[in-house]
């Protein structure tokens, strides 16, 4: 039995029947009313103690009393997230910062945060049978996706966009999905993904309107208040595409001072890129934007449509956070340092995190002497043509 009391619509804040995966609030009838989902915190402080912590697995199913499956024997099989908090000295001179840590979240089972999300979302089809799970991704929600569905025994049908990274798709491909390539953007292979769900019934991971999806990415927001707690940082740093890492972050962060885990919630810098911007303009307006010109090299962050910007906005406003967008270049030059500086190997969105913390310092967002967590969250293996056009090419040389 799980915790969960209610599901709430995030746009008219009413109550929802839970849906068997997406779904919308059947009041609002507005793409945006996407749901949230309530846990009995007081019965989750009672068991959730810092004592009862200490003695459970190192990874995120830790938390079961704030999230919306049970884990069961997955709990031990699945050891998704409780990844690292690095202190990075070198990197925080070159962001100006006086502290700057990462939360490297490459070192996830398919080497990203997604598998946060999709860990949950597996679990969550198979305790309602589903027959078969399916997705639109850029790439990496594919590839967790894959991954857990591969250790279930679940077949999983993935819609990629037409500029979907090769080494993404090789990990697909490799798992045993059914990979569906559509000639088109991340917007078409979602809206041709939530056709064929719809009318055959499989379960659909789309997190930004499956409620419970953005639970499990939650889980990086309660890591961070947990292993942090004795020395909380002033902000936590999140590249943003849909919104839902943002969102799902935050909430964990509410969550755990709600618990009394910690005293403060830290703020939330959502970043985006210059040109892929539309949660940032929503932030700013209180209405749903989009991007036309959609175009970054970071293409887990690439999204001009944004499903999960409502809750995106009111999650980082809570943490009285702020958005900042980043250039390619500014993305490339983090990437490069985070490498250089740091031995992290981030790809292009992941680095957007880091290249947002040096963005905000030198605005005079975050101040100099403030301290941050960046999340990493995918790893620069996933995109190697990239890698390699920022970083050059070795020295050929032959032997003695
Ligand atoms: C999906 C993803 C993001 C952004 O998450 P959203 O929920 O779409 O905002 C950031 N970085 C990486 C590596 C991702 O795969």
């Amino acid at each position: 039995m799980t915790l969960v009391t209610s599901l709430i619509c995030v746009k008219c804040g009413a109550e929802a029947p839970a849906p068997e995966s997406a779904g919308v609030c059947p009041h609002c009838n507005d793409p945006s009313a996407v749901l949230e989902i309530n846990y009995d915190m007081d019965a989750a402080a009672r068991s959730m103690t810092p004592a009862a912590l200490a003695a459970r697995p190192l990874n995120h199913w830790r938390y079961r009393e704030l999230l919306p499956v049970e884990p069961g024997p997955a709990a031990d099989a699945w050891p998704v997230g409780f990844t690292p908090i690095l202190d990075t000295p070198r990197l925080a001179r070159w962001a100006g910062l006086s502290r700057l840590r990462i939360k490297d979240d490459t070192r996830n089972p398919t080497a990203c945060f997604k598998d946060r999300a999709s860990s949950v979302g597996v679990l969550h089809a198979l305790s309602h049978n589903a027959r078969r799970v399916a997705c639109a991704s850029t790439g990496n929600a594919a590839s967790s996706l894959a991954g857990f569905a591969a250790i279930a025994g679940i077949p999983a049908t993935i819609f990629v966009p037409a500029r979907a990274p090769e080494p993404k798709i090789a990990q697909l491909l490799v798992f045993g999905a059914d990979v569906r390539r559509v000639r088109g953007t991340y917007e078409q292979a979602y809206e041709l993904c939530s056709a064929l769900c719809r009318q055959h019934g499989w379960y659909n991971r789309n997190c930004a309107i499956n409620p419970y999806l953005v639970e499990g990415k939650k889980t990086a927001g309660l890591e961070i208040a947990e292993q942090t707690a004795r020395d909380l940082p002033g902000w936590v740093a999140v590249s943003v595409g849909d919104g839902c890492t943002a969102a799902g972050i935050a909430k964990g962060l509410i969550e755990m001072h709600a618990l009394g885990f910690i005293d403060r919630v830290p703020r939330l810098l959502g970043v985006q890129a210059e040109r892929v911007d539309p949660v940032a303009r929503a932030f700013e307006t209180g209405t749903p934007e989009v991007a036309p010109d959609a175009d970054t090299f970071a293409d887990s962050i690439n999204v001009a449509v944004p499903r999960n910007w409502r809750k995106a906005v009111q999650r980082v406003r809570e943490t009285n956070g702020v958005f900042v967008r980043v250039s390619d270049d500014e993305i490339a030059e983090a990437m490069r340092a985070a490498g250089s500086l740091a031995g992290v190997f981030a790809e292009p969105a992941a680095a957007a995190s880091i290249a947002g913390i040096r963005r905000a310092v030198s605005a005079g967002i975050i101040e100099p002497d403030a301290d941050a967590v960046a999340v990493v969250t995918g790893s620069g293996l996933k995109d190697i043509a990239s890698a390699i056009n920022i970083c050059g090419k070795p020295t050929d040389t032959d032997p003695l």
